[in-house]
């Protein structure tokens, strides 16, 4: 039995990581859940899961809260409420969904309490992952994938050393406009970037699979988790999102981890690792599958990933700058502020503006962070 702390319970992946601890009652129970705003969705996740504490991001709805829920829960609020849940005793993972980066302090201050991590904010590991890796060695606890991507290659590489891999190949479906002439992309509106072909998914991630930005993210999140130089981690195109992603071992032999596209799966197995506890929720059908298929990403309607890339290779606190003026920009393209190709404009302006520091420490990553959110639309 694993005691699961949840930031971030209101989300898409919140809302499948219920599903797989009330799918698997003998194996997760939840302790603690985290939301930003929806304070029905948390009480009604609250009087269903009864953890022993809950936290929601504003005073006032925690207030609420105290007023609907009575004395069944521990109630907090606020930054501060993140960081209590992260370190609650009784907890022994702490599966960190929230969009953006709120979740990076409280990433840290579950590993310094000795708690496993399982990551689907790969914001985290974009802006800090040498320092996030490092602690959590420091600390002997473990930093599982949420993210299908590096849920599959973790699968695949069953701790195998980084030097017996020539190449990790994430694969990415190419989102909605894989097929779009580039003289479309400026008649691209919020609607069409939303109508992902494979996965249901937050805003935020959903416009980021439309740019590839996603794709890029997931390189950088890939360079950290498995400690392997950015020149190794390389996309291919798969649009039946069917091949989660592959190793390419030094001797040409290539594994790869398949299923039919559900976040329960890569969520189940991070919560009961080491485990494989048996599920009847993912069901494969390779024989009804008309086909799967690779291409090339094209690297000229889709700068995200060069950009990523770029960020990657540069290191320090560039990729926290990526990050940062990219979440600034998909805000402004949301609101109507700004065109679709005017995302990757916004963030290679702000790239180009940047001096990285080498090897930044928390503070760096965080003043970099702030300059880059004030300067990605200047
Ligand atoms: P959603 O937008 O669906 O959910 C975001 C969650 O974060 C909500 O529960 C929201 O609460 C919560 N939240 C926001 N701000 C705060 C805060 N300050 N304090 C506490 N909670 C907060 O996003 P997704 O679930 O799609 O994505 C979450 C993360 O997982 C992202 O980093 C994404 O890149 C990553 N990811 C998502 C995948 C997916 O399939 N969706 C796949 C792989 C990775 P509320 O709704 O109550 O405001």
């Amino acid at each position: 039995m694993k005691n699961v702390v949840l930031l971030g319970s209101t989300g898409s992946i919140g809302t499948s990581t219920l599903k797989v601890a009330e799918d698997l009652p003998e194996h997760i129970r939840l302790v603690g859940l985290a939301a930003g705003s929806n304070t029905k969705l948390l009480a009604e996740q609250t009087l269903k899961h009864r953890p022993e504490a809950i936290s929601i991001a504003s005073y006032d709805d925690a207030k609420d809260l105290s007023s609907a829920l009575g004395t069944i829960t521990r109630i907090y609020a606020g930054a501060e409420g993140l960081l209590q849940l992260a370190t609650l005793p009784s907890a022994d993972i702490v599966l960190i969904a929230i969009v953006g980066t709120a979740g990076l302090q409280p990433a840290l201050a579950a590993i310094r309490a000795g708690k496993d991590i399982a990551v689907a904010s790969k914001e985290i590991l974009v802006m800090a992952g040498q320092i996030v890796m490092s602690e959590a060695r420091k600390h002997g606890v473990k930093v599982l994938a949420v993210d299908s991507e590096h849920s599959a290659i973790f699968q695949c590489l069953q701790d195998r050393p980084a030097n017996s891999v020539r190449r990790l190949w994430l694969t990415a479906s190419g989102g909605p406009f894989r097929t779009t002439p580039k003289e479309d992309f400026p008649n691209i509106t919020i609607q069409r970037a939303l109508k992902h072909p494979s996965w249901v998914m937050g805003r935020k991630i959903t416009i980021d699979s439309a740019t590839l930005f996603n794709k890029g993210l997931e390189m950088i999140e890939a360079r950290w988790l498995f400690d392997i130089d950015m020149d190794r981690v390389q996309v291919v195109v798969h649009p039946q999102s069917i091949v989660h992603s592959m190793v390419e071992f030094v001797d040409g032999s290539i594994i790869a981890q398949l299923s039919t596209p559900d976040m329960c799966l890569p969520i189940q197995y991070a919560l009961t690792y080491p485990d494989r506890v048996s599920s009847d929720r993912v069901q494969t059908n390779l024989a009804k599958l008309d086909s799967l298929t690779f291409e090339e990403p094209d690297f000229n309607r889709f700068p995200a990933l060069n950009l990523a890339r770029r960020a990657g290779e540069l290191g320090g606190t560039m990729p926290a700058v990526l990050n940062a003026s990219n979440e600034v920009a998909v805000d402004a393209f949301c609101s109507g502020k700004i065109g679709f190709e005017q995302i990757s404009a916004a963030v290679e302006r702000t790239m180009e503006r940047h001096q990285p520091v080498p090897h930044p420490t928390l503070d760096e990553i965080l003043v970099a962070d702030a300059w880059a959110r004030a300067e990605a639309l200047s």
